[in-house]
């Protein structure tokens, strides 16, 4: 259980973000549901929340922007007093092939997936560094470790976010927090819905499971990492992935 708890979910309007707000909120966690475009489905969120008898508030950041992840986490820690569960979950795709990639495309990936969980980290840390206890979950992806054609700026950033975890985790264990990485492998959500049938029959035939997972298998890992079942783990990437990498 993480009643008592306070949990921010980046990304949380939508798809695997969403998810992972729910599944914190069914387990007594109040969470801080963060979006930056989103503030219609964000609002939602709340609300489906809100009538299963759960406590969500939502904030939005730009997590690529520095100065609004600075705001937004003195503004969870104001609001609440403590920050608990911090899961970097915000995260964009902008696939081309190599040789045509703009170098626009690899900034925006890099930004967005890399930079703006390095800032998150930055700021909340020095809260649950005071707090001697802490629980932050990185979203990386199978990518970041088998890699993907097409995929270059996002498997740099996904394979960045697995180091700075095991880098912070080094740093932060002796304050009692803990850093964990999830890898999902191909998830249904709007990021995997635009690819063509033809590649998602493709990538189907690469998962021994045979399916995709559900943003729902995505959120049960992050749940257990967040819980005091996991105080023991640090500095892990947990694949959640059919089985498509190993
Ligand atoms: P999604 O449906 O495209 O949703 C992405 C979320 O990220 C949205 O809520 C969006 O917010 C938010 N976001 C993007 N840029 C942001 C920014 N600058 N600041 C704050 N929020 C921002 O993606 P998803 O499939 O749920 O993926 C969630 C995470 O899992 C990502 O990190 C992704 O890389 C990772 N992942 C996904 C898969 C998959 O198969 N789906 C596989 C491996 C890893 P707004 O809507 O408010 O703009």
């Amino acid at each position: 259980m993480l009643t008592g708890k306070i949990a921010v979910v980046t990304g949380a309007a939508r798809g695997i973000g969403r998810a992972i707000a729910l599944a914190l909120a069914e387990e007594g966690a109040e969470v801080v549901i963060n979006y930056h475009h989103s503030e219609e489905r964000s609002m939602a969120v709340k609300e489906e929340i809100e009538a299963r008898d759960g406590k969500a508030a939502v904030m939005q950041c730009d997590v690529s922007d520095y100065e609004s992840c600075e705001k937004f986490v003195s503004a969870v820690a104001e609001m609440y007093g403590h920050i608990d569960i911090w899961v970097n979950n915000a995260g964009i795709t902008k696939d081309q092939l190599l040789m045509r990639m703009s170098e626009e495309a690899f900034d925006e990936v890099i930004e967005t997936n890399l930079k703006g969980t390095f800032q998150c980290m930055r700021f909340v840390s020095r809260i649950m560094v005071k707090q001697r206890c802490g629980r932050i979950i990185n979203l990386s992806s199978v990518v970041g470790i088998a890699g993907n054609a097409g995929q270059v700026n996002y498997a740099a950033s996904k394979a960045g976010v697995i180091g700075m975890t095991k880098s912070a985790a080094k740093e932060l264990a002796g304050r009692g927090i803990t850093v964990n990485a999830v890898a999902p492998g191909f998830i249904e959500t709007e990021m995997t819905g635009v690819l063509s049938e033809k590649v998602q029959e493709q990538a189907k035939n690469q998962i021994p499971l045979g399916h995709f997972g559900t943003p729902e298998d995505v959120a049960s890992a992050v749940v257990f990492l967040a819980s005091e079942q996991a105080k023991y783990i640090t500095g892990q990437v947990l694949q959640v992935d059919g089985g498509m990498v190993m």
